[in-house]
């Protein structure tokens, strides 16, 4: 790719950010050079001070003029060449040559407090090469709302990109609906690798393999060792069963991620880009929260199917590494694609038996299912329900009985509590055990839009409460009792969320 015409701005010599650079270099054809574009007044509205120490910055500089306008995008850091990413991808079912950072700039790679490189990357910074008629910007709702789920889903201990900071340009984004206040999030993430990546190589010449070789590298260097024809069939199999492992752990706390497409599809295994995703309050399988997906396709029950069809398109990818002849490389992709659906049932049913109370081995599927078949007859709140099971075994059944008619849940109750018996333990400590996996607090809808409509009109108060209380999940607190609340159920029955961008 060509480098394009950049603004012209002026480095700073603030950040000592210690910048590395290897994918733009190892990977050349996948990025261009680019910078973000001038932001009028860039001031930091929310930083993740934990966040900056793990990857040695300085909060307080980063709070600086200096340091807001590198996040912002709007000064270049001075020890590096950021760029914007090239990606392909199907959305909705289609195919995409030509997606990429629209919006986003790769700022550079980090190491973490493990030593673990990580990317610094924004989103919100400007028009790109890749922007298709975008306006490169980001509004300060959206950039909240993924800073806010992302982080949350971070304490749920699953994985995910993390938020650094919320920068706002101080210019207004025109969007449906008016203006708005313009903001950049900076995002940090193991990569920014996405089946959408290898999508985009994949019909390049040669390109395919140097970025195989990177991701390896990166994300499973023990491959190094293989000869080259098992070590991309092994690669694979790891992404497979790491992207198995995300959506099983999405399903046990009820995350509809909104836009399953292969471009937020990632290599490393983490959540990445949170739009229009929203958690369940009652449980039903058909949930659909998002106003663009009108056919139900990313709904909550079918992100396991869909994610077995994203994985068959990163399986295409690769057939030329895996054996030059191709009927061979697509009978070996397909015995690994073929293993999905049992990875993902026993990451389900180890995360189903955790929440439970009970050892994998002890879950079978028809006391998962007896569950769910009661709590989407009696429209039971998924989050309430877990705790709720937990109080039981402490001799508290009203908030069980709250949730599902005792007449009705009496058998399985029953059936469930042989099971835990069988353990020989002390039902308070299988309480407690449950109660370490199984949140109070997950970030409820009607809770996260009052919080951004008030931070969109200037007053942070709430976001940050919402914040602390969603970074804290499974630590009850009596002052933070509304927070374990569902939403009235007027909120809920016309509940969408937007892409919001
Ligand atoms: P997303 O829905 O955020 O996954 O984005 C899908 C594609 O649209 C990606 O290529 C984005 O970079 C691009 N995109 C999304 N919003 C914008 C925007 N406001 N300006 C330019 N490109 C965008
Ligand atoms: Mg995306």
């Amino acid at each position: 790719m060509s480098e394009s015409t950049r603004p012209a701005v002026p480095t700073t010599n603030l950040p000592a950010f210690g910048f590395e650079r290897t994918f733009a270099d190892q990977v050349p054809g996948v990025t261009l050079p680019w910078q973000g574009t001038h932001a009028p007044d860039p001031r930091v509205l929310t930083l993740n001070d934990a966040l900056a120490r793990s990857l040695a910055l300085d909060p307080a500089s980063l709070r600086t003029v200096e340091g807001a306008g590198v996040l912002s995008g709007s000064v270049p850091p001075a020890d590096t060449v950021t760029v914007a990413m090239a990606y392909a991808g199907h959305q909705f079912g289609n195919f995409q040559p030509l997606l990429g950072d629209g919006r986003a700039l790769l700022l550079g790679e980090l190491r973490d407090d493990h030593g673990r490189r990580v990317d610094l990357h924004l989103k919100g910074s400007g028009a790109t090469p890749f922007s298709r008629g975008g306006d490169g910007r980001a509004v300060v709702a959206a950039m909240l709302r993924e800073y806010l789920i992302s982080e949350a889903m971070h304490a749920l201990d699953i994985p995910t990109t993390r938020s650094l900071a919320v920068v706002t340009t101080g210019e207004q984004v025109v969007r449906e609906g008016g203006p708005q206040p313009g903001a950049v999030l900076a995002r940090v993430a193991s990569s920014h690798l996405r089946v959408g990546t290898f999508e985009f190589a994949a019909r390049r010449e040669g390109l395919v393999q140097s970025l195989a070789d990177y991701a390896i590298a990166r994300h499973y260097p023990a491959f190094l060792e293989l000869p080259a024809g098992d070590r991309y069939l092994a690669f694979f199999e790891a992404v497979v069963d790491a992207q198995a492992s995300l959506v099983a752990q999405w399903m046990s706390v009820g995350f509809v991620h909104g836009v399953m497409n292969t471009d937020n599809t990632t290599i490393s295994g983490e959540t990445i880009d949170y739009g229009p995703c929203a958690f369940l309050d009652a449980y039903d399988p058909a949930t659909v929260f998002s106003s663009i997906d009108h056919g139900g396709r990313y709904a909550y029950g079918n992100q396991p199917a869909v994610l077995g069809w994203n994985l068959a398109r990163f399986g295409e990818t690769l057939l030329p590494l895996v054996n030059s002849v191709p009927d061979d490389a697509i009978s070996a992709l397909t015995a690994v694609l073929d293993t999905y659906g049992d990875r993902y049932r026993k990451h389900y049913s180890t995360a189903m038996a955790a929440k439970l109370g009970l050892e994998a081995a002890a879950v079978d599927a028809e006391l998962v299912d007896g569950l769910l078949r009661l709590l989407t007859d009696h429209r039971a709140d998924w989050t309430q329900t877990f705790r709720a099971l937990a109080e039981n075994l402490r001799g508290n059944s009203a908030p069980i009985d709250s949730l599902v008619p005792p007449d009705a849940s009496t058998s399985w109750l029953e059936r469930w509590r042989v099971a835990i018996s069988a353990r020989g333990l002390d039902l308070s400590s299988v309480a407690d055990e449950m109660d370490r996996v199984n949140p109070v607090y997950i970030p409820r809808n009607h809770l996260v839009d009052a919080a951004l409509q008030a931070a969109t009109e200037g007053d942070l108060e709430l976001f940050e409460r919402l914040l602390e209380v969603v970074t804290s999940p499974f630590d009850r607190r009596d002052e933070w009792s509304d927070y374990a609340l569902p939403a009235p159920e007027n909120f809920s029955a016309g509940f969408q969320t937007f892409c919001g961008t």
